[in-house]
Protein backbone atom coordinates (compact mmCIF):
# COMPACT_ATOMS: atom_id res chain seq x y z
CA UNK A 1 0.00 0.00 0.00
CA UNK A 2 1.04 3.23 -1.02
CA UNK A 3 1.27 6.48 1.77
CA UNK A 4 1.56 9.82 0.69
CA UNK A 5 3.03 11.88 3.42
CA UNK A 6 6.03 13.39 3.93
CA UNK A 7 8.73 13.00 5.75
CA UNK A 8 8.18 14.20 9.06
CA UNK A 9 11.58 15.72 9.56
CA UNK A 10 11.36 17.67 6.65
CA UNK A 11 7.62 18.90 7.68
CA UNK A 12 9.07 19.90 11.10
CA UNK A 13 12.49 21.39 9.05
CA UNK A 14 9.91 23.94 7.33
CA UNK A 15 7.59 24.39 9.99
CA UNK A 16 10.07 25.79 11.96
CA UNK A 17 11.26 27.90 8.96
CA UNK A 18 8.05 29.28 8.87
CA UNK A 19 7.69 30.18 12.35
CA UNK A 20 11.01 31.94 12.72
CA UNK A 21 12.05 33.02 8.94
CA UNK A 22 14.89 30.72 7.32
CA UNK A 23 18.33 30.97 8.35
CA UNK A 24 20.10 32.00 5.48
CA UNK A 25 23.61 31.82 4.67
CA UNK A 26 25.37 32.82 1.74
CA UNK A 27 26.20 30.39 -0.37
CA UNK A 28 27.83 31.98 -3.97
CA UNK A 29 28.87 35.91 -4.64
CA UNK A 30 27.11 36.90 -8.06
CA UNK A 31 28.28 40.59 -8.57
CA UNK A 32 28.25 43.49 -5.94
CA UNK A 33 24.83 43.22 -6.14
CA UNK A 34 23.44 39.74 -6.17
CA UNK A 35 23.97 36.69 -4.03
CA UNK A 36 22.69 33.18 -3.59
CA UNK A 37 21.50 31.90 -0.30
CA UNK A 38 20.77 28.98 1.37
CA UNK A 39 18.75 28.36 4.63
CA UNK A 40 20.61 25.75 6.58
CA UNK A 41 17.74 24.96 8.23
CA UNK A 42 15.47 23.64 5.03
CA UNK A 43 17.87 23.96 2.36
CA UNK A 44 15.67 25.85 0.33
CA UNK A 45 17.89 28.25 -1.96
CA UNK A 46 17.09 32.01 -2.45
CA UNK A 47 18.97 35.02 -3.85
CA UNK A 48 17.73 38.58 -4.18
CA UNK A 49 16.01 40.74 -6.16
CA UNK A 50 17.69 44.09 -6.88
CA UNK A 51 16.11 45.93 -4.00
CA UNK A 52 17.57 43.68 -1.80
CA UNK A 53 14.65 41.16 -0.74
CA UNK A 54 15.22 37.87 -0.74
CA UNK A 55 13.17 35.77 -3.12
CA UNK A 56 13.22 32.23 -3.97
CA UNK A 57 15.72 30.93 -6.13
CA UNK A 58 13.35 29.34 -9.48
CA UNK A 59 15.68 27.74 -11.90
CA UNK A 60 15.30 30.89 -14.68
CA UNK A 61 16.77 33.28 -11.43
CA UNK A 62 19.59 30.36 -11.52
CA UNK A 63 20.50 30.98 -15.09
CA UNK A 64 20.07 34.78 -14.99
CA UNK A 65 22.42 34.68 -12.19
CA UNK A 66 24.69 32.52 -13.71
CA UNK A 67 24.95 35.08 -16.76
CA UNK A 68 25.41 38.06 -14.28
CA UNK A 69 28.65 35.60 -12.34
CA UNK A 70 30.09 35.15 -15.86
CA UNK A 71 29.59 38.96 -16.76
CA UNK A 72 31.50 39.63 -13.59
CA UNK A 73 34.11 37.21 -13.98
CA UNK A 74 34.42 38.54 -17.96
CA UNK A 75 34.46 41.95 -16.47
CA UNK A 76 37.12 41.60 -13.99
CA UNK A 77 39.24 39.91 -16.30
CA UNK A 78 39.07 42.76 -18.72
CA UNK A 79 39.75 45.46 -16.07
CA UNK A 80 42.48 42.99 -14.63
CA UNK A 81 44.51 42.69 -18.15
CA UNK A 82 43.47 45.49 -19.94
CA UNK A 83 43.19 48.39 -18.12
CA UNK A 84 46.13 47.96 -15.24
CA UNK A 85 46.53 50.87 -13.30
CA UNK A 86 49.24 53.10 -13.62
CA UNK A 87 51.84 53.69 -11.11
ZN1 LIG B 1 14.37 27.43 5.85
Amino acid sequence: MKTNYLPEGKVKKNYLCSLFGHRFIETKKVNTHFSEFECEVCKMQATNDSRGHKIKLTSKLKDINETLFYLQLKKEFIARFYFTKKE
